[in-house]
């Protein structure tokens, strides 16, 4: 069985994990260094804080 869980059931899953401790999220663009812990947030917020790291756009200097 291939590992291909809808994205709802990852949060899920991640979130049921990170409750129990901090959570680290990194920007995927590389060279970024934009990093974004938290913990004990709603599964709303931390939805909200996943889109802005992976969201290079909202997080770099445009010129
Ligand atoms: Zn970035």
């Amino acid at each position: 069985m291939p590992n291909l869980k809808p994205y709802t059931d990852q949060v899920s899953d991640a979130y049921t994990r990170f409750t129990a401790g901090m959570r680290t999220l990194r920007c995927p663009v590389p060279g970024c260094t934009l990093r974004i812990r938290y913990r004990n947030v709603t599964q709303d917020e931390a939805g909200r804080l996943t889109a802005l790291a992976n969201d290079h756009t909202r997080h770099s200097v445009r010129k």
